[in-house]
């Protein structure tokens, strides 16, 4: 989901709106706005009706927008029509709360005109065409009767071939790189219209008509997706094709930083603080790292490059790990571990921990990426939950289970639990559902806060002393953090100083002590994405700057509990606005 910021302008318009309204009665401000909230989210999902989908929005699933030029037109319309409408409203009686969501509104009809005007991304990266995804969820969430679900999958994909058609004719010199992951997400997209779809529609009730008419649809949808893939491997095919950088410069980054993360700071300054930090991680690696050698090496000597013998005892380490048959446990253990340290520690109210994370073995449909994740069900989908999702690692070849089980060893997999589930993605997400509902926030939430905040437990329960501390766990955090500053370093590196492919693989293998397979595959994504790799660093530090702060102004009134609960009542807003509050 795209953020965006505030502008100057915005908080001038604003302090004006301020002067000009006085005496009405708050409530009454507060009500119209949750008013002109729900009428603007409708709106909203009917101009964006496939977002609408993975929110969990049911009212606009049977449209299929089609991507042509007069649809980036009314996209800018529309976001300008509704700024309009904030912009006559008045702010001043509104609350705190409803004041961000005012900001929050307004940054992201800022940004959707920024995506559509300026960065234009619709007419280089191919991969944004694509309804394998929104179709999956139509045929697979149990968000309405099975007959229903196939009757407005049906008229969805009567547009199918018009959408695939506009967005061919919409790219305008694609990158090499948008080109080859639409092919492959295109490709593995097919899958959702396979032999799983035509059962279901045979064990519907749908009538013989009905159950034609989808099925046609469904051979012209697939013949279409097939279509495109072939237009766009003719493109790499054709060596005289010039495919555009999918280095966007630094111009376009600093704008899109800014945007996406909804931060005042700039790219750079950040980029200066990681580098900062990254020779601190190493200076404390290397102590601990010589006072572990004796441990796992004896009397060896020990190698004279600091990077060496860094890695070496890493090696070790990682090789203190489960069998790939007892992982789901150790985590899920992790899981209960964590819970009781927070609450002997106090860093957290009673109530926010209970109602439990719910682990599970992971789905099928969310195997393949990573061995654990969280999942949140779409905001506007009632009897959701929240699950620490744990892959099951004797499905794994043997080579592929090992490597994963070094990687997420008995110290890493801690922290892995801990970004996750406790208390990093899963809590916050309970906490959203449960404690503070906000749809706004939920849906157009802000990427750094949400990492940020993850990245953010990592240290903070690595200070509280989680794991006592060993060495072992000091080691493998120092590696975790120079894995998420890195992920600054080489996206900035990439996007605004052209730095080579070869530059990014010393720097994550040889500095951030990353496998050449993990060095690989971070690289890839670092040409398909922009800014986010970003959202991991930048939250996490902006979190902890904030607590240093809150500290100060509390003085002898501050504890971890009542800052957390406080941070989080704010829902996924940017957190600069949570900072505004919170320090006022
Ligand atoms: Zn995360």
């Amino acid at each position: 989901m795209k953020v965006s910021f505030l502008t100057i302008i915005v908080s001038l318009i604003l302090a004006v709106a301020s002067c000009t309204s006085n005496h009405k009665d708050p409530n009454d401000a507060d009500k119209k706005f949750a008013a002109f909230e729900d009428r603007f989210l409708d709106a909203y999902w009917k101009q964006y009706p496939s977002n609408g989908i993975y929110n969990g929005y049911g009212k606009y699933y049977d449209k299929l927008t089609i991507p042509d030029s007069t649809g980036v037109l009314g996209n800018i319309s529309f976001s300008k029509q509704w700024q309009d409408s904030l912009l006559h409203m008045d702010t001043l009686q509104l609350s705190d709360n409803n004041k961000i969501s005012w900001s929050i509104i307004q940054n992201q009809l800022e940004s959707d005109i920024w995506y559509q005007s300026v960065f234009r991304e619709y007419e280089w990266n191919p991969s944004l065409y694509n309804i394998s995804g929104e179709c999956d969820y139509i045929i697979n969430q149990p968000y309405a009767p099975l007959d229903e679900r196939l009757i407005t999958l049906s008229n969805r994909l009567q547009y199918a071939g018009a959408y695939y058609k506009a967005a061919f004719k919409i790219l305008h010199r694609p990158t090499k790189e948008h080109t080859e992951l639409a092919i492959i997400q295109n490709q593995g997209g097919l899958s959702v219209f396979g032999q799983a779809l035509t059962d279901s529609i045979k064990a519907s009730h749908l009538s013989d008509a009905d159950k034609a008419t989808l099925q046609q649809r469904i051979t012209g949808t697939t013949s279409a997706i097939n279509v495109y893939i072939d237009s766009l491997k003719a493109f790499v095919a054709n060596t005289n094709f010039t495919f555009r950088s999918f280095r966007i410069g630094k111009e376009l980054f600093t704008q899109k930083f800014r945007y996406d993360l909804a931060t005042n700071l700039t790219p750079g300054e950040v980029y200066a603080k990681a580098m900062a930090d990254k020779k601190m991680y190493h200076q404390k690696m290397f102590v601990v790292a010589t006072a572990l050698w004796p441990k796992y090496y004896g009397a060896q000597p020990k190698p004279t490059d600091t990077i060496q013998l860094v890695q070496s005892i890493i090696d070790k380490i990682q090789l203190r790990h489960a069998a790939p048959k007892d992982f789901y446990d150790s985590l899920t253990n992790q899981v209960h571990q964590l819970k009781k340290f927070i609450l002997s520690r106090n860093l957290f109210d009673f109530d926010t921990i209970n109602p439990p994370v719910k682990v599970r073995i992971m789905p099928e449909y969310a195997r393949g990426v990573t061995v654990a994740n969280a999942e949140f069900a779409p905001t506007y989908q009632a009897q959701g939950e929240t699950y620490y999702n744990i892959d099951d690692l004797t499905l794994y070849p043997k080579e592929k289970a090992e490597s994963a089980l070094k990687e997420y060893n008995n110290y890493a997999s801690q922290f892995l639990s801990i970004h996750e589930a406790m208390p990093g993605h899963c809590l916050q997400g309970i906490y959203n559902k449960k404690k503070s509902p906000d749809v706004l926030r939920s849906v157009f939430q802000n990427g750094a806060m949400v990492e940020g905040w993850a990245v953010y437990t990592e240290n903070m329960m690595f200070e509280n002393g989680w794991g006592n501390n060993s060495p072992e766990i000091e080691l493998v955090f120092y590696k975790l953090k120079l894995r998420v500053l890195a992920n600054v370093l080489l996206d900035y590196d990439l996007q605004c100083l052209d730095a080579p492919k070869e530059a990014i693989i010393a720097l994550l293998t040889k500095e951030c002590f990353q496998t050449a397979a993990q060095a690989e595959e971070k690289y890839h994504r670092a040409t398909v994405s922009q800014a986010q790799l970003c959202f991991y660093y930048t939250g996490g530090t902006a979190i902890l700057s904030l607590r240093d702060e809150y500290k100060k102004k509390m003085g002898d009134q501050f504890t971890l509990k009542d800052f957390h609960e406080k941070f989080l009542s704010f829902g996924s807003s940017p957190i600069k606005y949570i900072r505004e509050k919170m320090l006022q």
